[in-house]
């Protein structure tokens, strides 16, 4: 589904991403894990579109998207729910996720809201409440939500822990796995590798720009270097 080959992306000066290659199957869900700077969000960012690797290319659904502008490649099925979730704090739950619909039908809308609140019980409570008043796990469950009305065949997540308790961490994995049993596929960015390489079928270790070590999720679980550096041990 989705194939990124020896992209190379700068900051500047700055080589961030170095000559980074992997690959995600349908139906999948892929992980990427490393630690704090080593080029997770800048992969993404450059999948969807934000950001435009000097070399190399991205192939999504056998198509090289490179230099194709984000909101097309919505259009085409791939839904980027960035770090720090981005929503939109002056709106309504319910806003939020119609603007997440913003290239299906609006005769669908209401379905696709209704299957979303069935996921997320917690936002159809809230869904007249105005995003930037929901907790940190409220917001992420909303970005997730918004990304799923655009009907994604590639859902790529960045740090759906982060800043959440471990209570609601759970909650946000038990989604994803269950966004997986319904055939969703999933690009994973996760600092928490842990839990991470429970839910995935393959993942990939990044170190400071480039790919280090990849295998399955059970395989990096159970290697001794992922654990000293990764797992505490
Ligand atoms: P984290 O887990 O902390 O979010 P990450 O693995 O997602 O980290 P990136 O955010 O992709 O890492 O950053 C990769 C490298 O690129 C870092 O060295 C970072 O400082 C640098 N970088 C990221 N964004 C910019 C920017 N806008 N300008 C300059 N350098 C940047």
């Amino acid at each position: 589904m989705l194939q990124v080959n020896d992209i190379n992306v700068y900051y500047g000066a700055i080589h961030a991403i170095k000559g980074v290659s992997f690959e995600v199957h349908q139906g999948e869900i892929v992980t990427l894990i490393g630690a704090n700077g080593a080029g997770k969000s800048t992969i993404l960012q450059t999948v969807s579109g934000l950001l435009r690797s000097r070399t190399g290319s991205v192939t999504f659904l056998g198509e090289n998207i490179g230099g194709v502008p984000a909101h097309r490649l919505v259009q085409r099925g791939l839904a980027h729910v960035p770090e720090g979730r981005r929503i939109f704090l002056q709106m309504t739950v319910e806003e939020n996720l119609e603007m997440g619909a913003f290239t299906q039908s609006p005769a669908g809308v209401p379905a696709d809201l209704a299957h979303v609140f069935e996921l997320f019980p917690r936002l159809q409570e809230r869904r007249r409440q105005v995003a930037g008043t929901l907790s940190g796990g409220e917001q992420q469950m909303l970005a997730m939500g918004r990304a799923l009305m655009s009907h994604p065949k590639l859902l790529m997540l960045d740090e759906p822990s982060m800043g959440l308790a471990p209570i609601l961490v759970e909650q946000i994995f038990e989604i994803i796995r269950a966004l997986h049993k319904a055939g969703t596929t999933i690009l994973l960015v996760e600092q928490n590798a842990q839990m991470a390489l429970s839910v995935a079928d393959r993942a990939y270790v990044l170190e400071t720009g480039r790919i280090a070590l990849s295998g399955t999720g059970k395989e990096l679980a159970e290697s001794d270097a992922i654990r000293k550096a990764y797992l505490g041990g």
